[in-house]
């Protein structure tokens, strides 16, 4: 299996933001503590209920590249949905 560094996980993270139009800029990427394949992704997200958004995900690098894609597409947009929802239940 491919192992992707940090640099990588910033970059896959950029390019499906840029690829779905997705309305956010990737800050950067941080390695996790006990487990060296957890990375978390800080990016700031436009459009939200609370702007600025500041949002972090969680991805293990230690899978393909493509996987990698289509893990971070799923949860940036778990996060849209999830705001656009919040609009509408301003307690949450
Ligand atoms: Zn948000």
């Amino acid at each position: 299996m491919p192992e992707l560094d940090v640099a990588d996980v910033t970059r896959i993270a950029t390019e499906v933001a840029h690829e779905h139009a997705l309305p956010l800029n990737v800050m950067g990427a941080v390695s996790g503590g006990g487990d060296s394949n957890y990375v978390e992704i800080l990016l700031t997200v436009s459009g939200c209920a609370s702007a600025p958004c500041h949002l972090t995900i969680g991805v293990f690098r230690n899978v393909s590249a493509q996987h990698l894609s289509t893990e971070i597409e799923t949860q940036l947009r778990r996060h849209l949905d999830d705001h656009r929802a919040t609009d509408r239940r301003p307690s949450a």
